[in-house]
């Protein structure tokens, strides 16, 4: 079989996962891993004697650093090559494989060879920091839309966006941004127009492991949040909205989980 299955890993609960992701890892003779994978998924799914690859790639600025970095190009060469040689490959990404992943590059790939593929979605980051802190992101008479944003490029954002951005009732979920955390803030109270007092800050830390953390704070003393706390374990999140402000009242915990608590993603 010439086919890749790209499978979605959920954000960190191993239990997050899909039956038919399942399905296909149990019979996966090659897997490519990404970082931000719970090792556990791999534990608990996969066959013990197939073959693991993984190919974390980490942000530019420490590429030079790390010795591990693994470009788009050899990725894309690694899984053209066992797929061409017939093996049964699945690309293992966190989250969803369809959010802030590098999946379109992949799949160009595979078009060039005729490859086949398939996609199997799963639970994005946003959405299980969403449910393990009891913030519904689209609560009626708190938000009638969510967005996803990334910073990779901190210019990516129009100054008109910003003020947009501000003045929306919209939940606005920031993924890969916690270096960037000054600076969002800064552009978001710098074009405000009207003082929001009812919107709140999540920054949420390893979202549906049991290292979870959840620090809120008004966007205006978001600041001081940041100079207390200085780092933020990664992988973490940003929610901002009114509706953060339902985490207090509906935030739970959990007894159900069946994993240890540390080594928790590939890194
Ligand atoms: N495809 C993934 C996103 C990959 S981008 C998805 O759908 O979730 C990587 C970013 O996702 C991280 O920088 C972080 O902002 C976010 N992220 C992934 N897992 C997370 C987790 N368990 N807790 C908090 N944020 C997470």
């Amino acid at each position: 079989m010439r086919k890749v299955i790209f499978i979605s890993a959920g954000p960190g609960d191993p239990d997050l996962i899909t039956i038919k992701a399942v399905y296909h890892l149990r019979k996966s003779e090659v897997i490519l891993v990404d970082r931000l994978v719970s090792p556990e998924i791999l534990k608990k799914y996969s066959n013990s004697k197939i073959k693991i690859i993984y190919v974390g790639k980490r942000s530019t600025c420490c590429r030079n650093e790390n010795p591990l970095y693994m470009t788009q190009k050899r990725i894309n060469d690694i899984m053209i090559y066992h797929a061409l040689r017939g093996k049964y490959v699945v690309r293992l990404k966190g989250g969803d494989v369809s959010i802030f992943s590098n999946i379109m590059d992949e799949l160009i790939e595979l078009k060039k060879y005729h490859i086949s593929y398939e996609i199997i979605p799963g639970v994005t980051a946003a959405v299980g920091a969403a449910a393990y802190t009891g913030i519904p992101l689209t609560a009626r008479g708190y938000a009638s839309s969510v967005r996803f944003i990334t910073l990779h490029d901190p210019n990516s954002i129009h100054k008109d966006q910003w003020i947009e951005l501000m003045n929306t009732s919209d939940t606005l979920v920031f993924y890969m941004c916690i270096q960037k955390l000054d600076f969002i803030f800064d552009k978001l109270i710098m074009n405000k127009r009207n003082i929001y007092t009812d919107k709140l800050v999540a920054i949420v830390e390893q979202a549906t492991t049991p290292m979870q953390k959840v620090y809120t704070s008004s966007l205006y003393n978001c600041k001081e949040l940041i100079r207390k706390e200085k780092k933020f374990l990664s992988p973490s999140l940003v929610i901002i909205g009114k509706t953060v402000n339902l985490h207090r009242k509906f935030k739970w915990t959990s007894d159900l989980y069946f994993f240890p608590k540390k080594n928790y993603f590939v890194s």
